[in-house]
């Protein structure tokens, strides 16, 4: 028996969508135990058609920061302008993947859309929230006597 592509139970009915499979639009199945679920997988599919392209190039333009911040907060010898130039880029991108959930076609299928969103954004506060954390520890360790 296929599983919902929403929820991971047992489901019947089939559709195919053209959306997202890894960075390229392709025609997907996904099957769905009612009708609820089946709003949730086209709205969902509509928010990853609307937004993909958009989060894999912002993603990329923070990471291409972040490898070219590290290096240069680094060769500047200042722990402030180098917790800046590393956490913002990390906290940006923890935003992003909070925004933007889109876990792999495998995840979702694995795990149903539903679970699959709701662990991606946790992994984006994660990120965010440890970015953070970081940057006030690297503050409060630059302030104690040494
Ligand atoms: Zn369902």
């Amino acid at each position: 028996m296929p599983k919902c592509s929403y929820y991971g139970n047992e489901a019947k009915q089939r559709m195919v969508l053209n959306t997202y499979s890894g960075v390229s639009k392709d025609n997907l199945q996904f099957y769905y135990c009612n009708e609820e679920h089946k709003r949730e997988i086209e709205k969902f599919a509509e928010y990853v058609n609307k937004n993909g392209m958009k989060f894999i190039i912002l993603m990329l333009i923070d990471l291409l920061v972040l490898t070219i911040a590290v290096p240069v907060g680094f060769a500047l010898k200042n722990i402030y302008v180098n917790a800046v130039l590393t956490i913002i880029p990390l906290v940006i991108l923890g935003f992003l993947i909070n925004k933007y959930p889109f876990a792999t076609p495998d995840t979702n299928r694995k795990l149903g859309i539903k679970k699959a969103v709701k662990i991606t954004k946790i992994m984006g506060k994660v990120i965010t929230i440890g970015a953070i954390l970081a940057g006030v520890v690297l503050v409060i360790l630059e302030f104690l006597p040494k």
